[in-house]
C-alpha cells in the first residue's frame, strides 16, 4: 500500500493512515473467510487496490473443524495462511488486524494490528465478511465451561478436553468422578453437534480401544441435547429421524425437547435434572460479530446486517455485507448460513464492483443457487438433501468426502487430508492425539 501517512496519537502507540488514492480505487475487504476470499478472487483482473484484513493470519475450512476437535486431523490440514492463498494475486495486500471501527460517512475503517498500532484506512468500496461467532443465548457465563467450535483454538481446546478426560478418568479412584469424566454432553443438535457426536462415538469405540487398562472408553456416555423437537432441524423430518437412529446405533444418546438451564463446573442442568459431566461442548447458537452493527444499519436478532437484493447496505453507497454476517432474503426465506452461500455472495459482490468500475450497470440481483445440504454421521454414513432428493448412506458419505477434499483451500491441504482419511479409515487410528498441557480437572 502506498500513500501512507504515519502520525502519533497520545492514546495509541502509533496510527498509520492509508489515505485515499485518486489514481486507483481501493476495495477494503474485512474477513478472510469463504466470502471475503471469494470477493477478492472475483476482483483479480480488476484495476483496483484490495486491502484484505483479517484478525487471524489464516483461512479456516470450518466444515472440518469437528475433525480437528476429535483428533482425526491437525489444524494445519484444514487451514491455510491468507497471504499464501493470495500470493499470486498482485492487487491484494493482506493486513493482519482486528477491525474495531467503521465510519461510513467519512469512508474509513480502523483496524488494530498486534504491535503495529492502529491503521486508519480510507475505502472507495467496503465488503464486510466477518462471519459469525458462538452465541450462548444471553448466558455468556456458560462459555467458561462449554467451549464453542469456531476457530482452530476452539478445536484444539475441545480435543484436549476430550482426550484429557480419559486420562483423568483412568487416574481417579473415585467411581462418580470417573463416570463424570467419561460423560460428554453436546448442547445443540444441528450439523455441528451431530457431526461432532458421531466422530466422538467412533473415537471412544474404535480409536481408543485397548489404550487404557483401568477404564474402558467404549463405556463412555455421549449425550446430544437440543431444545428443539428433532436433530438437524433444517433438514426434512424423515432425514432427521434417520440421523437420530444412526446416532443411537453409534451409542449416542439423543435427547430433544429439553432446555439447558445451567452449565457449570460439574456439568449441566437440563430439563430440571443434573447431568454430571466434565466435558460440555456448545454446538448450539451463533451470532454475528459486532462489525455489521458498526455500519449503523438495521440488523436482525442475530446481529446480521439487512442488505438489499444487490447485497448493499441501505443508504451506504459502495458498502456491502456478505456471507454469514448478512441477512439475505430470497423468495421470502433467509439464505442459509453455509459456505456455499458465503462463496456465492462474495463472488457476486466482487464481480459487481469490477463491473461498476468499468462503468457498467448491474441489473441482476443476487440469486443463491442451493447445491444441497449434507451432514456426516460417523464412519460410512452421510445424508444429503437437495430439492426433492433426500438420500443417505455409504455412497452419500463418499460424495461428502470427495466434495470436502476438493473444497479445501490448497493442494497441500487436499493431499494431507486424503492421506489422513485413508490411514484412519483402514486402521481406525487418529493421528492428532497429542495433548500439549497436562489435563486439569474442572
Ligand atoms: C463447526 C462448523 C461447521 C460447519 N460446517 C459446515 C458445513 O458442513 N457445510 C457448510 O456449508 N457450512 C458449514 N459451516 C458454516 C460455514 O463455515 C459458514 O457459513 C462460512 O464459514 C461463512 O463464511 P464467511 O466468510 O461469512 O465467514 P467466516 O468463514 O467465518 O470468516 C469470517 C472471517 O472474518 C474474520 N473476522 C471476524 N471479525 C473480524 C474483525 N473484527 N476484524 C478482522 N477480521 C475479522 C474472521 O477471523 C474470519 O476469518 C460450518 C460452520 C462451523 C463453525
Amino acid at each position: 500500500m502506498s500513500a501512507i501517512l504515519a502520525e502519533t496519537r497520545p492514546d495509541e502507540a502509533h496510527v498509520v493512515v492509508e489515505a485515499p488514492r485518486p489514481e486507483r480505487k481501493r476495495v477494503v475487504i474485512v474477513g478472510g473467510g469463504f466470502a471475503g476470499i471469494a470477493a477478492a478472487h472475483a476482483l483479480r483482473h480488476a484495476d483496483v487496490e484490495i486491502v484484505l484484513i483479517d484478525r487471524r493470519n489464516h483461512h479456516i475450512f470450518q466444515p472440518l473443524l469437528y475433525q480437528v476437535a476429535t483428533a482425526v486431523l491437525s489444524p494445519a490440514e484444514i487451514a491455510a495462511p491468507i497471504r499464501q492463498i493470495e500470493v499470486k494475486q498482485r492487487n491484494v495486500t493482506v493486513l493482519l488486524g482486528e477491525v474495531t471501527g467503521i465510519d461510513v460517512a467519512s469512508r474509513t475503517i480502523e483496524a488494530s494490528s498486534p504491535g503495529a498500532g492502529v491503521h486508519k484506512i480510507a475505502f472507495d468500496y467496503l465488503v464486510v465478511a466477518t462471519g459469525m461467532r458462538p452465541s450462548y443465548f444471553g448466558h455468556d457465563e456458560f462459555a467458561r465451561y462449554a467451549p464453542g467450535l469456531k476457530s482452530l483454538n476452539d478445536a484444539e481446546t475441545i480435543r484436549a478436553k476430550i482426550l484429557g478426560a480419559f486420562e483423568l478418568a483412568a487416574a481417579t479412584e473415585d467411581e462418580a468422578e470417573r463416570a463424570r469424566q467419561m460423560t460428554f454432553v453436546l448442547v445443540g443438535a444441528g450439523p455441528t453437534g451431530v457431526e461432532l457426536a458421531g466422530s466422538l462415538a467412533h473415537l471412544v469405540k474404535v480409536t481408543l480401544r485397548g489404550n487404557f487398562r483401568r477404564i474402558d472408553p467404549s463405556k463412555s456416555d455421549i449425550i446430544l441435547l437440543d431444545a428443539g423437537k428433532r436433530v438437524l432441524p433444517t433438514f426434512a423430518e424423515s432425514v432427521s429421524r434417520k440421523v437420530a437412529q444412526r446416532l443411537e446405533k453409534l451409542g449416542v444418546k439423543v435427547v430433544t425437547d429439553v432446555k439447558v438451564e445451567t452449565v457449570d463446573n460439574q456439568g449441566v442442568i437440563a430439563g430440571g435434572s443434573r447431568i454430571p459431566s466434565a466435558t460440555v461442548l456448545w454446538t448450539a447458537g451463533v451470532a454475528a460479530s459486532p462489525i455489521p452493527r458498526m455500519l449503523g444499519t438495521k440488523t436482525d436478532r442475530a446481529g446480521r446486517a439487512f442488505v438489499d437484493p444487490f447485497l448493499r447496505v441501505l443508504d451506504a453507497p459502495g458498502v456491502f455485507v456478505v456471507g454469514d454476517a448478512a441477512s439475505v432474503i430470497q423468495n421470502e426465506h433467509p439464505v442459509p448460513g453455509v459456505a456455499q452461500a458465503a462463496i456465492q455472495e462474495g463472488r457476486y459482490v466482487g464481480r459487481l464492483i469490477a463491473k461498476e468500475l468499468k462503468g457498467r450497470e448491474i441489473k441482476r440481483p443476487f440469486r443463491y443457487f442451493d447445491k444441497g445440504n449434507m451432514a456426516v454421521v460417523g464412519k460410512n454414513y452421510a445424508v444429503l438433501e437437495r430439492g426433492w432428493l433426500r438420500t443417505g448412506g455409504f455412497l452419500t458419505w463418499l460424495v461428502w468426502a470427495f466434495v470436502h477434499v476438493l473444497s479445501l483451500p490448497q493442494l497441500q491441504n487436499r493431499l494431507r487430508v486424503q492421506h489422513q482419511w485413508v490411514w484412519s479409515y483402514f486402521t481406525g487410528q487418529r493421528s492428532s492425539r497429542l495433548i500439549p498441557e497436562p489435563p486439569r480437572t474442572i
